[in-house]
């Protein structure tokens, strides 16, 4: 008895492996690829008895990973209230007002996207416009970006925050003229409301991790780097490796800003079938959007604010350190220019005390940098895992925040890269969109879906077809420690690809707008197969 051979034959194949670059066919047999290349050769390996399927003009390339995402996050975006888009503050309550079951966490009414900068005025909303529909169900709505949190009175009660309550460090209260909260939370701030809506369930999280994964195979995505999970969702994906339901490959980051972080820490490193833990996540600083990333110097639309460390450096600096030691790859959440300088000054210093140079410590986002830094991160060759469409969402009001000059170090792929960086793409959703081709045509144009502006924003930062894939594929593996089984497409390798409806390599970029993905396969199984 031997195991089923399956050979897959399309257009083409684009393996990104230098030594045969293209090919036309392959066989997968127990989840690694047993041969790739011409139809004939890729036939004669796999054997007479082997099943064919034909993928027609389809073009097959590695398996696409997301270096930065929030599982559990796209799984509760996708159950609870969306306020993507919403025009105003009337029709966000409008939202809520025909919120499914699905929306609550306890009876905490739970909502996710709104962005003020959609608004007539643009002006921040307060608790009052939700009062008026909720006086007695406590109402949480994160902004899009994550970074701040629009809540009603009732949650401000349960929370316990009053006139009195303190900035905590890190966070803000926003507060109207008589020193009121007015609903607004901004970073740490945000956790304290957090900490007062019960868990969700166990068959709550379940359905919103399942609903992530089935969402992330329909894209295309083959693994997800998860940035930040906390125990309850690890422990349920660990369960499911270990029954061999985890239909996607998850390199999970533990979330190291709770008190979770001990455990983590306790454990060590953990490896198991499609599911690894053996880096920690944390954050140095908030968003652009909520002008709480640190920057070195004012934000230019606004004199006087700088953004917010969310840790004391040193105490930062420390846990990085504990986690290296235990053997863990630290990766870090830097935006700002300031948050920057200091994230590659603990990698580095970490690294250097701990010797764990081999462990190839992260930069998450890498936003904003001054130039130095870049050559610092490059020269040291950390991972700078960056996110294409943040670009292509920031750009109509980035260089209001931050003016040219510190322009000129931001979202700057093309320097980094050519500096030494190792980069790993992802979309850091639900923030953005789970869609990986979205992410592969930004990284390309850094041009919106309708091709604004014209040309490119600051186009010089652009990577070539080639640098995009490599970084949702290749890059994302070297970033996962994963370069020796997965990344390209070659025999012996783990059979992790994708079919595309349009060729990400050689056809134009405008053509990913609305390419489909056709077929989505993990380790020899289709995890996704488009109707027709
Ligand atoms: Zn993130």
């Amino acid at each position: 008895m031997t195991a089923e051979t399956t050979v897959y034959k399309a257009e083409r194949v684009w393996t990104l492996d230098a030594e045969r670059p293209r090919a036309e066919a392959l066989a997968v047999r127990d989840g690694r690829l047993l041969a790739v290349g011409t139809l004939a050769e890729v036939r004669a390996a796999a054997g007479s008895t082997a099943r064919e399927v034909d993928l027609g003009r389809a073009t097959v390339v590695p398996g696409l990973v997301d270096a930065h995402a929030h599982l559990h996050g796209l799984g509760k975006s996708l159950t609870t209230v969306r306020l993507e888009k919403a025009p105003s503050v009337q029709d966000v309550v409008w939202r809520l007002g025909q919120a499914p079951a699905s929306s609550f966490q306890g009876d905490w009414l739970l909502g996710k996207g709104w962005d003020q900068n959609e608004w007539p005025g643009a002006a921040f909303p307060g608790r009052a416009e939700l009062d008026a529909r909720f006086p007695t169900t406590p109402v949480y709505l994160m902004r899009v970006d994550h970074h701040a949190a629009w809540v009603n009175g009732e949650a401000l009660r349960r929370a316990g925050i009053t006139r009195d309550t303190p900035d905590p460090r890190g966070g803000r209260i926003l507060r109207d003229a008589r020193g009121e909260p007015t609903g607004v939370l901004v970073d740490n701030a945000m956790d304290v409301v957090e900490a007062a809506i019960p868990a969700p369930t166990r068959e709550q999280l379940e359905t919103r991790l399942r609903a992530a994964l089935e969402r992330c195979a329909q894209v295309g995505l083959t693994g997800v780097h998860d940035a930040g999970m906390d125990l309850q969702a690890f422990r349920t994906l660990q369960a499911w490796d270990a029954a061999g339901t985890l239909p996607l490959r998850v390199y999970a980051m533990a979330a190291g800003q709770g008190e979770q972080r001990h455990t983590y820490l306790e454990q060590g490193p953990w490896q198991g079938r499609h599911l690894a833990m053996r880096s920690v996540k944390f954050l140095a600083d908030g968003a652009l959007g909520s002008r709480g990333a640190a920057l070195h110097d004012d934000y230019s639309d606004e004199p006087g604010q700088r953004g917010l460390l969310l840790l004391a450096p040193e105490e930062l600096e420390a846990r990085a350190q504990a986690f290296m030691a235990k053997g863990f790859q630290v990766c870090i959440h830097a935006i700002g220019d300031r948050a920057n300088t200091l994230v590659v000054d603990v990698l580095l210093r970490g690294a250097e005390r701990t010797g764990t140079q081999a462990l190839r410590h992260r930069v998450e986002h890498a936003q904003i940098l001054r130039l130095e830094d870049i050559r610092r991160l490059g020269a040291a060759g950390l991972v700078a895992s960056v996110q294409p469409t943040h670009a292509t969402s920031d750009m109509p009001w980035a260089e209001t925040r931050l003016g040219r000059e510190r322009l000129k170090g931001a979202y700057a792929w093309r320097t980094l890269k050519d500096a030494g960086a190792h980069l790993a793409l992802g979309s850091d959703f639900p923030i953005e969109n789970p869609d990986v081709l979205a992410g592969l045509y930004a990284a390309r144009t850094r041009q919106d879906a309708k091709g604004w502006p014209e040309g490119g924003w600051y186009p010089e930062e652009r990577l070539s077809a080639a640098e995009a894939l490599e970084g949702f594929t290749a890059g994302p593996a070297w970033a996962s420690f994963e370069e020796a089984r997965r990344g390209r497409l070659k025999p012996g390798l783990d059979a992790d690809f994708v079919a595309l409806s349009e060729d990400p390599l050689e056809g134009p970029a405008a053509a990913l707008v609305d390419a489909r993905v056709l077929a989505t396969v993990v380790a020899g199984a289709e995890v996704f197969r488009a109707a027709g």
